[in-house]
């Protein structure tokens, strides 16, 4: 579902991305870990073309990246993408916020876009919420909303950065059970995450990133198991 082949990329004279290759089949949920400034992030951009490469090539949920505009308007329709802020729109309420783009960007009539909120808000646990206001709801309600709110888009791809970096840990742990039905339902995901355990135990494929390179990956289990380099070891040991 994902190809990522050989990226590069800078921001001015500083390299970032160095020839980063990375696939990720149909149904796979992949973790992205490593230290700030590894690079996580852009990778993650990349992939649904927030950034600009320099070079390489990127192919996603059928579409590739190649500077045509039209591509990257149905890459980036069937690539949803979750940050660490949720960003709702404070004066819509929660239904409104979620059937925005299906409405705008997918054209869906105003019936079938409700239908799509309802059962997004039922997946992430809030089908109560859909007459309610953002400031109304806690911070992890919220970020729960925000990941309704791209698969009301009935995403192919689902990417996620840090989604509860900024949450309490009781509030974590509803986001991240969310993503965890999510991976079970069959969801392709990348998510870049500071929880090692959820990490472990959910995702099939663990990236470490480091210097922009991929340094080190495999089945987590594994990999979280018995880390092969120095800098991974080093990365767990001083992370838990
Ligand atoms: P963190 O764990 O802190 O989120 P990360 O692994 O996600 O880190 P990135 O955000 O990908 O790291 O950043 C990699 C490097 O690229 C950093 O040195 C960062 O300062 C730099 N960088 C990222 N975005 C930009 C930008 N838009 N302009 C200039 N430099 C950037
Ligand atoms: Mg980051």
């Amino acid at each position: 579902e994902i190809m990522v082949k050989e990226i590069f990329k800078s921001f001015g004279a500083m390299p970032v991305l160095k020839g980063t290759s990375l696939t990720v089949e149909r149904g796979q949920v992949v973790a992205l870990i490593g230290r700030s400034g590894s690079g996580k992030s852009t990778m993650l951009r990349c992939i649904n073309g927030l950034e600009t490469i320099d070079s390489g090539s990127i192919r996603v949920a059928g579409h590739e990246l190649d500077g045509n505009p039209k591509k990257l308007r149905a890459l980036r329709t069937d690539v949803g993408i979750v940050f660490q802020s949720y960003n709702l729109f404070p004066h819509l309420t929660v239904g409104q916020n979620i059937m925005l783009a299906p409405t705008i960007v997918r054209k869906r009539g105003a019936d079938e876009a409700r239908k799509a909120a309802v059962e997004a808000l039922q997946l992430v646990g809030l089908g109560e919420k859909f007459d309610a206001y953002p400031d109304m709801l806690s911070g992890g309600q919220q970020q729960r909303v925000a990941i309704a709110r791209s698969l009301a888009m009935q995403p192919k791809v689902m990417l996620f950065d840090e989604v509860t970096s900024a949450l309490d840990p009781e509030l974590t742990q509803e986001v991240l059970s969310v993503m965890e039905t999510l991976a079970r339902k069959g969801m392709t995901m990348v998510l870049v995450t500071h929880e090692m355990g959820f990490a472990r135990r959910v995702a099939d494929i663990t990236v470490f990133m480091h210097q922009g390179k991929i340094w080190e990956m495999g089945p987590s289990q594994e990999l979280f198991a018995d880390p092969k380099t120095a800098e991974m070891r080093q990365f767990l040991s001083a992370d838990v």
